[in-house]
């Protein structure tokens, strides 16, 4: 349960242990349960600027992962809600758990595979895809499905997303951003940047 001052109690290893969390998006990587397949922190808070959580909105989270976007939509106000849609058992599993090691247990998660598993899933006002969207009919349906005045955001590391995209904001418009960002590491007893894959970024209001 979040408390007032934002504290959140979680169980570790049958000791009690409080964490804190920020109050902005871009929650450390480490406070979510994950296999690697998370969208990081810096990449994160990009992300949840270009949805642009307004109060009581729904999002759709399509291929969730460990959860953490929508999990950050609904830590953004009370009223928020979201649908995490992820195909790996294992992966929605650890999503539930996510949500509520984070206090927001009302995340729902459907398990399954985009595009068939968003049939008869309720309107949103906001769509994310971090995954599956170059599997056929994923960003059509998105498109389709999005209320009218509603935020889709999709990001790509692989070139054939990234060329679904750049052919999606030649039809529909939009706004393309690259995100490349590197991190200090060490080179012997020096420093140097170590570049992580740069992320392409489509985001259309319909
Ligand atoms: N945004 C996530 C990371 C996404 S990784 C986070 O921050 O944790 C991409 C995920 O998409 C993987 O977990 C993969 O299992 C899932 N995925 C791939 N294709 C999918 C599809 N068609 N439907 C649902 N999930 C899919």
């Amino acid at each position: 349960k979040i408390n007032p001052l934002n504290v959140l109690a979680v169980e570790v290893d049958s000791t009690s242990e409080a964490r804190i969390l920020p109050l902005t998006s871009g929650l450390a990587d480490h406070l979510f349960a994950h296999d690697g397949q998370i969208t990081k922190r810096e990449v994160r808070a990009i992300t949840l600027s270009a949805l642009a959580p307004r109060r009581g909105e729904l999002l759709w989270d399509i291929g969730a992962g460990s959860g953490s976007i929508g999990i950050e939509w609904m830590l953004a106000h009370p009223t928020m809600r979201a649908i995490a849609i992820e195909a790996d058992p294992a992966r929605a599993a650890r999503i539930r758990r996510n949500g509520s090691a984070c206090g927001v247990p009302g995340l729902a998660v459907v398990e399954g595979s985009a595009p068939q598993a968003l049939a008869g899933l309720e309107t949103p006002g906001a769509i994310f895809v971090g995954g599956g969207g170059s599997d056929t009919g994923v960003l059509e349906t998105a498109i389709e499905a999005l209320r009218a005045g509603g935020r889709l955001v999709a990001n790509a590391v692989t070139l054939e997303m990234e060329a679904l995209l750049l052919s999606r904001h030649a039809s529909l418009g939009g706004e393309l951003t690259r995100i490349a960002l590197s991190r200090a590491s060490p080179v012997g007893s020096m420093q140097a940047w170590r570049p992580a894959m740069p992320v392409t970024q489509w985001s259309w209001v319909k």
